[in-house]
């Protein structure tokens, strides 16, 4: 970690890994909403934060059947018990793409939608882009984890005669299949989630790049799917030469979600959530491995040990319990 500051946020005592020295802040500035703008040089594979929205839901949905006295310990809620929640997609270069994962919750919302889901603010997700010299058009590929509303809205905007289209007019959309064919006949519980206004774009554009299983973006990127919050849900695993990432996307939204029974309400097939944070976990522990958060306003990235995180890097926001005010 370059910066005095920055320093600050790594929440372990000892030196810091080597690859994590690429970790630095060189432009606070040029990090919309308030977060690090690290970088984390994985040998090969670069992985920066963009930022989209801030938006909130409500804590016991979260954490589904965890007390609310347990997950108040280590994660805050208002007076309303809604937590704070950020959709900051993931920028991987690797083998000379730039691969997008997830796309934030985008500027379609209406009214009604962006009270309910507690939603600050327009969109950033392009003024991010923008702050590191990139334009939607340089996304070569956009990796849907699912196709939940605040992954996937991000996908489309409306132009000024009110057509939908395609945000990113470039990029292969890879999606697992079976995630695919649901989020385009969604029962009556996913209807909330799965839009219209998010698929239809991309099916006229043919830009969507079906997966059915484990599939290999760039050099050492590769997406694994592993079902549990949704049927076709995937994560990304990232293998540089000098350290490996996971994203678990909604199977760890948050830092806070570190035990592998703490799995939220939303997910329609929790035993197998249970199971695959187990077996990634365990991974990550035997690897040495960073976790990277979509979700999580507080933390960016962190190192799991066997009982909890070993590190954390956090972003420029306080406000977890045991902060200091
Ligand atoms: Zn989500």
């Amino acid at each position: 970690m370059a910066t005095e500051n920055s320093r600050q946020r790594v929440d372990t005592p000892g030196a810091p890994a080597p690859h994590l020295a690429a970790m630095r802040s060189p432009d606070r500035a040029g990090a919309p909403g308030g977060l690090h703008d690290a970088v984390l040089d994985l040998g090969g594979i670069r992985v920066r934060w963009l930022y989209d929205s801030d938006f909130h839901l409500d804590g016991g949905a979260m954490f589904g059947v965890v007390p609310k006295v347990l997950w108040s310990r280590r994660y805050p809620c208002d007076e309303l018990n809604f937590i704070p929640l950020v959709a900051c997609p993931i920028l991987v270069e690797a083998g000379g793409l730039r691969i997008l994962i997830d796309t934030g919750l985008g500027d379609k919302l209406n009214e009604k939608q962006r009270r309910n889901f507690g939603v600050r603010g327009p969109s950033r997700l392009e003024e991010s882009l923008a702050a590191r010299g990139l334009a939607p058009g340089d996304i070569d590929v956009v990796v849907l984890t699912h196709f939940d509303f605040d992954h996937a809205s991000g996908v489309s905007y409306r132009d000024e005669q009110g057509r939908l289209r395609p945000r990113f007019p470039r990029a292969r959309h890879v999606i697992q299949a079976a995630e695919w064919d649901d989020a385009r006949h969604p029962d009556p519980r996913t209807a909330n989630t799965y839009w219209r206004e998010n698929w239809e774009p991309l099916a006229e554009a043919g830009l969507v790049e079906p997966v059915d299983g484990e599939a290999t973006l760039a050099p050492g990127v590769r997406v694994v799917p592993t079902g549990g919050h949704t049927r076709g849900h995937q994560v990304v695993l990232l293998e540089g030469r000098r350290a490996t990432a996971l994203h678990l996307a909604d199977l760890m939204p948050t830092h806070a979600h570190r035990n592998p029974l703490w799995v939220m309400a939303y997910d329609n097939f929790p035993l197998t959530s249970v199971e695959q944070k187990r077996r990634w976990l365990e991974a990550a522990v035997a690897g040495g491995w960073w976790i990277l958060f979509y979700h999580d306003p507080f933390v960016l990235a962190a190192r799991p040990d066997e009982e909890g995180w070993a590190e954390l890097v956090r972003t420029g926001r306080r406000g977890l319990p045991g902060d200091k005010k």
